[in-house]
């Protein structure tokens, strides 16, 4: 019911109050998170509460699973201001295991507009075809899947003109692929992170397209 909703509400500012009496109208003075979290709109994956941050720390991008197309209005306003107005210092693209977007890209059912939606997690999988048909066990080929996809989303996010621009500033702005488990309520870090032009050449030694525009 909403009126449960509005009463933890009540109790939840009240004891932000009580912890910390300027607490509210120190953030409604202004934002500066350090942190842009793109991630999946999956109820499991709630950001702030996983990574312990307070409101006012992370600006919050989701959709279904952790998707940062090129062409998407929604996802690139987020990054734009994210990057320009907000100067983020980290952006962590998150995915997470046990995704069901993911896992229905490639189910075969037709759901709908979420296929069009879920067609870049087509696209990894048709890339990592044979290493995917290797892993016999199911679940464990479905995390593999999950993991390929948060690592396609920060390439398509360290190709993207916004976070180029930031680096051609001279801005700090580190690019990083995490995934969480929804069965342990765990989150790791997939050991790709890109912080400038250097990182991107060496994310993409044969994709020379990839750094076109790019100030090396
Ligand atoms: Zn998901």
């Amino acid at each position: 019911m909403v009126e449960t909703l509005l009463r933890n509400n009540l109790a939840w500012a009240e004891r932000k109050r009580a912890q910390d009496p300027e607490f509210f109208s120190r953030l409604a003075a202004q934002q500066t998170p350090r942190y842009l979290w793109i991630g999946c709109a999956d109820s499991r994956v709630p950001a702030n509460e996983i990574i312990g941050l307070d409101p006012g720390e992370v600006f919050v991008h989701r959709n279904i699973a952790n998707l940062c197309p090129p062409a998407d209005s929604n996802f690139l306003s987020v990054l734009q201001f994210a990057t320009e107005q907000l100067k983020v210092r980290d952006v962590l693209v998150t995915g997470h295991y046990g995704c069901g977007g993911v896992r229905a890209a490639v189910a075969g059912e037709r759901l709908g507009l979420i296929d069009h939606w879920l067609q870049p997690i087509r696209d990894v999988y048709d890339e990592h075809v044979c290493d995917l048909k290797a892993i016999a066990d199911e679940v464990a080929r479905e995390d593999r899947l999950c993991e390929l996809n948060v690592l396609a989303q920060v390439r398509a996010v360290a190709q993207n003109p916004f976070v180029h621009e930031a680096w051609r500033r001279g801005q700090e702005l580190e690019v990083h692929g995490l995934i969480y488990s929804v069965r342990d309520g765990i989150l790791n870090h997939l050991d790709v992170s890109v912080s400038g032009f250097d990182d991107l050449k060496k994310l993409f030694p044969d994709r020379p397209s990839a750094l076109i525009g790019a100030s090396v």
